[in-house]
């Protein structure tokens, strides 16, 4: 096959696994939160999540009706062929998708107002690049919902505050999100870089899988922190009362300037979805979240 017909052939394989089935780190979390959940409301609506997830799987259907923002994460490898073609093979994809899955069409004109139809727009789907040794490509898609897009915050804590001030500042924004994102929630935290640098950061540590955790025992420790503060806010599944508000955090950090202390939060849904594959320069592809189920 052509390899960029390959490339556009598993864009669409994973958004199709994204869309339909969740990780399986995401539905041991929401198993683990049902069996611990104490409050009757919270479980129902774990309950009704994964009966949910289970009926999705069984009819091959997106697992919300939200199928959300497509964004792409590359790693490309520096001697892979066609890196050019791949924004291409990538909006093809999209548009593929969309039609045959189907995923609702979420891209619009924020000027217009109109709606693509297709999912495709200006920088939209959004392609976030790394270039890596070697020549394999490795793509990962988030399929980003748009009611935990809409608490996502980012922000300058006063330096001297530190991450005393950070943690003020993440859970400051589980509490004004509330029932917003659709808890419960992971959440992907970072600090410094800029404002731009800390929530790309914050953003793509939500690609990481929830047993997976900071492989530095401070900030470790910091995520087992503002994970039990967060649960401890009683916002519970889907806003309606519990301690399973999130399922995971995931921290990361770059340097910062002496002056500023920027800071980020990206909330994700319950219907985390990613998915991830690699090409290698023969044209083989290895899925590596999900198996192909069709
Ligand atoms: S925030 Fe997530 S779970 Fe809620 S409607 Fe959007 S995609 Fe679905």
């Amino acid at each position: 096959m052509e390899p960029v017909k390959t490339v556009e052939n598993v864009a669409f394989n994973v958004l199709k696994q994204a869309v339909i089935y969740l990780p399986d780190d995401v539905k041991q979390a929401l198993k683990k939160g049902y069996a611990e959940e104490t409050s009757e409301t919270g479980k129902t609506q774990l309950r009704a999540i994964l009966d949910n997830i289970e009926l999705a799987e069984k009819s091959q259907a997106p697992v919300c009706q939200d199928t959300g923002t497509i964004i792409f994460y590359i790693k490309a490898g520096a001697k892979a062929k066609n890196l050019d073609k791949i924004e291409e093979a990538i909006t093809n994809a999209t548009r593929r998708a969309t039609n045959n899955i189907p995923l609702r069409p979420n891209a619009v004109d924020p000027f217009t107002g109109k709606n693509s139809g297709d999912n495709t727009g200006k920088y939209i789907p959004f392609i976030n690049w790394e270039i890596v040794p070697g020549d394999n490509i490795e793509m990962t898609v988030m399929t980003k919902g748009g009611g935990s897009e809409n608490v996502c915050i980012g922000g300058m804590i006063v330096p001297g505050e530190g991450i005393k001030g950070l943690k003020k500042f993440v859970i400051d924004a589980v509490i004004k999100a509330g029932a917003q994102p659709c808890p419960p929630n992971i959440l992907g935290i970072a600090m410094g870089g800029g404002a731009d640098i800390s929530m790309r950061l914050a953003k793509k540590t939500l690609l990481k899988p929830l047993t997976e955790h900071n492989p530095n025992p401070e900030i470790a420790k910091l995520e087992e922190e503002i994970f039990e503060a967060a649960n401890m806010t009683g916002i519970g599944p889907m806003g309606l009362g519990g301690k399973t508000t999130v399922l995971g955090v995931h921290i990361d950090y770059a340097y910062r300037h002496p002056a500023s202390f920027p800071a980020a939060v990206a909330f994700n849904c319950w219907a985390a979805r990613r998915a991830s594959a690699r090409i290698d320069a023969s044209g083989t592809v290895e899925y590596l979240t999900h198996k192909l189920e069709w």
